[in-house]
């Protein structure tokens, strides 16, 4: 995905969290974040599925919905809320997806 298609992503979402959307840059960075100004993705997340870029921009736009950083219950329920939006379900090992599905469908290519 391009930059607009992260953006709309990352728009879409903010609007169903009910929280203001910022500007998506992609950079060549080893994890993803975001402060308050942006939404930083990397670069290398064009090596995988589709589905799985979407989960990592709607996980870091849950972050800024929830700034200052950190994956307590209320981040994972709005990330569970949030990801439902784009039919996607999380199985998690602590923050992280142990499993992504989209439509019911395991995602293979997740990190
Ligand atoms: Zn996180």
């Amino acid at each position: 995905m391009n930059r607009e298609d992260y953006q709309t992503i990352v728009d879409l979402t903010s609007e169903a969290l009910g929280i203001l959307s910022i500007p998506v840059r992609i950079k060549n960075v080893r994890a993803g974040r975001a402060n308050k100004n942006y939404i930083t993705l990397p670069k290398w997340l064009d090596h995988y599925d589709e589905q799985y870029q979407i989960y990592y921009a709607v996980h870091e736009t849950c972050h800024y919905g929830y700034y200052p950083k950190g994956h307590n219950l209320s981040f994972k329920t709005s990330e569970d809320k949030a990801l439902a939006l784009w039919d996607i379900k999380i199985e998690r090992h602590k923050a992280y997806p142990k499993a992504l599905y989209a439509n019911g469908k395991r995602i293979e290519n997740i990190l």
